[in-house]
């Protein structure tokens, strides 16, 4: 019954229900020998303005390229990684990959935010913003270098309204996006206590604009919710010319998805922001000497 329900059958049962399966605990096993190595890999995916087309900065999105298995999506083992203490090291791997390469871009001239998913509970631990504040002196980063994005599931935990970490960030100046909005039932008062400066609407919604009277519905209302409180909203899995051209009648920001650009591995996001932002390539002395 479940493992018809899940996405990648058995396996997705058997790893997310089960906690002591011997599938669970070999997965956990490799994902704890995978920290530190190299198959886990960020890969970068632009977010554009809806009205203008300008780049607004580039979401870091987690890969893990397993052995045996291939490409294993972090919808899959982040959930895992979570219930153990592996998150902390894997919040804290992306975060340092994550600024070294928002610092390649800032000192190539490629000035965009670069945003880094956090898990709640890692928004919650004390040692995140002395992480970034380190990273960010040693790399010469100003904060506004770095975004973060904690899913909405953080409004359901109370601390996060009084926490000390969020302080803390608020100060250092690092911005906080809310992810994947709409997926859970919080209310515009909950909305309102946190200091978030975007909002992400989950692309669950935002894929059916068009073909749903319903979640079109929705996603208008997320935009004036977000709106009405002075905030940014940013639609996540736009795919289509048609999403985008609603998106923008609705008065929706910015967007992110295959429309624009997939999740690409460093060297390609390079390129496709040089590309779009027309910058010089500066590491290509070349080109510069026959052009
Ligand atoms: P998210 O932060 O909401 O990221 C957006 C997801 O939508 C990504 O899935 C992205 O690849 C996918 N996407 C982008 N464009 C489109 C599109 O046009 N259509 C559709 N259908 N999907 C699109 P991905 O990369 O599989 O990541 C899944 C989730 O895993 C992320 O959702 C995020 O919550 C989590 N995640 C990823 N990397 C990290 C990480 O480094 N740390 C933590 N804590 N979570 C991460
Ligand atoms: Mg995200
Ligand atoms: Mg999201
Ligand atoms: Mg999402």
């Amino acid at each position: 019954y479940f493992a018809k329900e899940g996405r990648t059958g058995v396996e997705t049962y058997l790893a997310e229900r089960d906690r002591n399966s011997p599938e669970r605990l070999s997965l956990l096993a490799d994902l704890r020998r995978a920290v530190g190595g190299s198959e886990l890999r960020l890969n970068y995916q632009p977010k554009l303005c809806l009205a203008t087309g300008a780049v607004e900065g580039v979401e870091a999105l987690l890969r893990w390229w397993h052995p045996e298995r291939g490409p294993i999506s972090p919808a899959e083992f982040i959930p895992l990684a979570e219930q153990s203490y592996l998150m902390r090291q894997i919040t804290q791997h992306v975060t340092d990959a994550a600024l070294e390469q928002a610092a390649a871009w800032w000192h190539a001239g490629i000035e965009i935010p670069v945003s880094i998913n956090v898990s709640a509970r890692d928004l919650l631990d004390p040692g995140l913003p002395d992480l970034l504040e380190a990273g960010l002196s040693r790399l010469r980063l100003p904060p506004r270098a770095v975004q973060l994005e904690v899913t909405e599931r953080i409004l359901m935990t109370d601390q996060a309204y009084t926490a000390d970490s969020v302080r803390a960030l608020v100060e250092l100046g690092v911005p906080l996006a809310l992810d994947d909005f709409g997926t859970g039932y919080s209310s515009l008062v909950r909305l309102q206590r946190l200091p978030v400066g975007e909002v992400k609407i989950d692309e669950s919604f935002v894929r059916r604009i068009g073909a749903s009277a319903d979640d079109e519905r929705i996603v208008r209302s997320i935009v004036d919710l977000v709106r009405s409180l002075g905030l940014r909203s940013v639609a996540e899995g736009v795919e289509t010319e048609e999403v985008a051209r609603r998106l923008r009648e609705m008065g929706c920001d910015a967007g992110q998805g295959w429309l624009f650009a997939e999740p690409m591995p460093a060297g390609e996001a390079t390129a496709w922001l040089r590309r779009r932002l027309g910058v010089a390539a500066y590491d290509r002395p070349a080109e510069l000497t026959t052009g």
